[in-house]
């Protein structure tokens, strides 16, 4: 089946709990996830690592990189241009320099270099176990020997080890440009995990980063506009007369630089108005996510699940609950794990037959990656994001899905925070029934169709 890991801050959160954007954010998360002690027992949980400078450098400017180190140590009365420097690296306003940032960056960093890893990590051993089960098949095959069950059971073992899942909260800083800081984003560790996947192996795999945020996932767009083998997709809130933040993944809804981005079908925008519902996300998340998902067939799949698209967030545009994060997860997973769920089912007359196909083809290849991003009410983000931790690692512990109800109504035990998820104590978040989704079905289907047209220049 695989299993699930969970990337935990260092130092029991103090310093992902810095950022200004998100102060005390992660303790929040973690306090509700450990507070279920079944499940986590259930989870392969890691330590983040601390990227090094040079990782940081695979995709940020050297200079840009070598002046956030030394900004945000606790010396750095050496730059006596502080202000024009920290305005050109954008280090102002909502990103302005901090304590420990500099231990911040190196830890968020790390956290999903650490997630990447454990995805990478059993590549190369499932491979040598796949020709050694196959050789014990064969062999077994001449000697007419029946202990195919045998072969079958540790078969089901080898998968069992590896990691087909990570999560890392802290990660999903979608906004960090290659050359400055921007939106609560000082880095941008989802551009540089991906970049570790790529360089990890010895051939170029089909990567797609699929951004749930409220806001464009800019930044990862960027990075990544002129490739062909890293497939960005954003769904997020777009708006002309506010220029909601940051302005950009509109697109298809003007003709200026639609040709631009046709230009290899590679980045696909999907901008939606204000007070988006759950019902309307799902519609347009299998319409659009799903099948391109399914043609663009990638081997890794990231997702950004920035969370401030929720009900209750004090963005206070969408108004989504937690079903529409679920329901995402849960279709991602399904295709993640389609080919095992085949291998499950198998009779064992075949099992040999599967065993030697699924070695041939790498079918157990395809991983995905599970980060954080956006989300302003600390309560609800903790809800959301452990329901899908609770998902995730039930689904790998059970072969079964919970159903969504059972996830909202989840109790949430005693813990330090407790107290603020009075009245329900459980995990559900309630949509605002009195707030009307601006997306109609007429606007929906244009969208559909337009991401369709430039979706198809790519194939
Ligand atoms: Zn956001």
């Amino acid at each position: 089946m695989g299993k699930v890991v969970l990337i935990k801050p260092r130092k029991k959160c103090e310093i992902a709990d810095l950022l200004p954007s998100n102060i005390g954010r992660a303790s929040m998360v973690h306090s509700l996830i450990e507070s279920f002690e079944e499940l986590y027992s259930e989870i392969d949980i890691k330590v983040a690592d601390l990227a090094d400078i040079s990782d940081l450098k695979t995709y940020h400017n050297s200079s840009y990189i070598d002046y956030l180190m030394q900004r945000g140590s606790s010396d750095d009365k050496e730059f006596e241009d502080k202000e024009d420097m920290d305005e050109f690296y954008g280090l102002q306003y909502d990103c302005y320099p901090f304590d420990q940032m500099t231990e911040y960056v190196q830890e968020t960093c790390g956290g999903t270099l650490s997630a990447v890893s454990e995805l990478l990590k059993n590549r190369e051993s499932s491979k040598n176990k796949h020709k050694k089960l196959r050789l014990n098949v064969e062999l077994n095959q001449k000697s007419n020997n029946t202990s195919n069950s045998d072969s079958r059971s540790e078969f089901e073992k080898a998968y069992s080890e590896k990691t087909v899942v990570a999560i890392h909260w802290e990660g999903g800083r979608h906004h960090g440009h290659k050359s400055n800081a921007s939106g609560f984003c000082y880095i941008n560790d989802i551009v540089i995990g991906i970049l570790k996947i790529q360089k990890s192996l010895e051939y170029m795999p089909k990567i797609m980063y699929i951004d749930l945020d409220l806001h464009h996932g800019n930044g990862v767009q960027n990075a990544f506009f002129y490739s062909n083998n890293v497939l960005s997709l954003s769904i997020h809130h777009f708006d002309h007369e506010t220029r909601f933040f940051p302005f950009s993944g509109g697109e298809i809804l003007g003709n200026d630089s639609e040709s631009k981005l046709a230009k290899n079908g590679m980045t696909l925008n999907v901008p939606l108005k204000k007070g988006l519902n759950d019902e309307n996300f799902i519609y347009i998340f299998d319409e659009i996510v799903v099948k391109i998902v399914s043609e663009f067939n990638p081997e890794y799949i990231v997702v950004q699940c920035g969370c401030d698209g929720l009900a209750g967030d004090p963005a206070n545009i969408w108004n989504l609950t937690i079903v529409s994060y679920l329901h995402a997860i849960r279709k991602l997973l399904e295709y993640t794990v389609s080919n095992d769920n085949n291998l499950s089912k198998n009779s064992p007359d075949n099992q040999n037959e599967k065993i030697r196909k699924s070695a041939d083809n790498n079918s157990d290849k395809k991983r995905l990656l599970v980060l954080g991003g956006g989300g302003y009410n600390n309560t609800n983000v903790a809800r959301c994001w452990t329901a899908i931790t609770l998902y995730l690692t039930k689904y790998f512990n059970s072969g079964e899905f919970m159903s969504f109800e059972e996830v909202v109504d989840t109790l949430v035990p005693d813990h330090e925070f407790i107290e603020n998820y009075s009245p329900y104590y459980d995990l559900s978040i309630e949509a605002n029934h009195l707030q009307k989704d601006e997306n109609t079905r007429e606007y929906l289907d244009f969208v559909i169709e337009k991401v369709q047209s430039v979706w198809c220049k790519s194939t």
